[in-house]
């Protein structure tokens, strides 16, 4: 399929390709839907066997900022960028990322970037030197810092939510949690939930955060017995894809009845969603519950992060999890497409109102 084709059937707004030889910069950054703002999403730094990958990579990427944003109730749209690393040929960071702050700049705010993977706020601060569409540098007044204990808190709330919905109850205390991953996100959610009285069975696959978590207080397993523990929720804060045919079977067997973690794109395929519904597992779809990063550093543009404003945007989560499933029932669909549709009547719920003529529509009176 050629790249418009890929565009068209998505509906791909904008890919810019950027490249400089005297730094090394190879980047694409995608702009998918602009229709809620300008199009915020992290930039990956990472080494990809083709170039058809890293835009395949960022393409995807880029959709699901549109759906995070606007299932967060941001007026942000979504996009990404991915800037190819070469193993074989170290090259200065800053030179690099100034480079790329200037193309950032370059689409003068049509496109926001922050930090993903392989980057970090230093890597902000280089591009911050260039321009101002960036989040998460330690030098812009009102910057937001760390965001994983927002993406915490989130899960955190959202994980009641779903609690509500399988046990009739949003309180975890007494409930067993399953959590896969004790890393920043994870630990800072197993300090909540032993906080209001969980039981939470951890496991990692390196010593250091396994050590940390038994000092929190969670009993600690090693992964492969992990999924053989009784438990009442599974919370998937590591790596995607854990929920696959097998995963479920030992979720089953465990007695698990909510998943609700941190990790990006949980289900295997799509498939794992309805299996989910189907065996009465209520999934609290990955991209709402793991929205407090985004808000966090969002609401640096609220002329800078509060914390006391930005702790209850966050904790508007709860709601977002159940009007995904209050869509789920209305269309007797599973809830990993109840989310996307919440997304999507969001945004074409804005579009419409952009029929009402004002001054930024204003080029034929120019
Ligand atoms: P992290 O790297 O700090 O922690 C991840 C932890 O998972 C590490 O301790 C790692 O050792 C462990 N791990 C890796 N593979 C594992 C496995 N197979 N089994 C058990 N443990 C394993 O990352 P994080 O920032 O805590 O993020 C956790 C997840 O949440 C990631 O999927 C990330 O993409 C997602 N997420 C994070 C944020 C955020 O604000 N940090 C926001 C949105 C989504």
């Amino acid at each position: 399929m050629g790249l418009f084709e890929e565009m068209e059937k998505l509906d791909y707004e904008q890919i810019v390709l950027m490249q400089d030889e005297e730094t090394g910069l190879k980047g694409i950054t995608v702009i998918h839907n602009t229709t809620l703002g300008p199009a915020l999403g992290g930039t990956r730094y990472w080494s990809y066997n083709t170039e058809e990958e890293a835009i395949a990579d960022a393409m995807r990427l880029a959709r699901g900022m549109t759906y995070k944003n606007a299932a967060s109730g941001l007026s942000l749209g979504g996009g990404k960028t991915v800037i190819m690393k070469d193993p074989d040929n170290p090259v200065s960071e800053e030179a690099l990322f100034r480079a790329f702050g200037r193309f950032v700049e370059g689409l003068n705010g049509r496109y926001i970037t922050a930090a993903d993977v392989g980057t970090h706020s230093q890597i902000m601060d280089y591009i911050y030197q260039e321009t101002s569409y960036v989040v998460g540098t330690t030098l812009k007044p009102g910057t937001s810092g760390n965001p994983s204990p927002a993406t915490a808190h989130g899960v955190y709330v959202g994980m009641k939510a779903a609690a509500k919905r399988a046990f009739g109850s949003d309180s975890l205390e007494g409930k067993r949690v399953l959590l896969e991953g004790v890393g920043s996100v994870g630990l800072s959610l197993a300090e909540k939930l032993i906080k209001e009285g969980a039981t939470v069975i951890a496991t990692d696959i390196y010593d250091d955060p396994k050590q940390k978590a038994k000092e929190l207080g969670c009993e600690v397993v090693d992964s492969e017995e992990f999924l053989n523990n009784k438990a009442d929720i599974y919370a998937p804060c590591a790596l995607g894809a854990t929920i696959n045919d097998e995963s479920i079977e030992k979720l089953k067997e465990a007695g698990v009845k909510v998943v609700a973690g941190s990790a990006n794109n949980q289900l295997a395929e799509d498939k794992h969603g309805d299996i989910l519904e189907n065996e009465d597992i209520v999934y609290a779809p990955d991209y709402i519950l793991n929205a407090g990063g985004v808000i966090q550093v969002a609401d640096e543009f609220n002329g800078g992060y509060n914390e006391e404003r930005n702790k209850k945007q966050v904790e508007n989560i709860y709601n977002q999890i159940e009007k995904v499933f209050e869509i789920a029932d209305r269309d007797n669909i599973a809830t990993h497409d109840a989310a996307d549709r919440f997304s999507e009547e969001r945004i074409e719920a804005i579009q419409k109102t952009k029929r009402i003529f004002n001054q930024s529509n204003k080029s034929v009176l120019r």
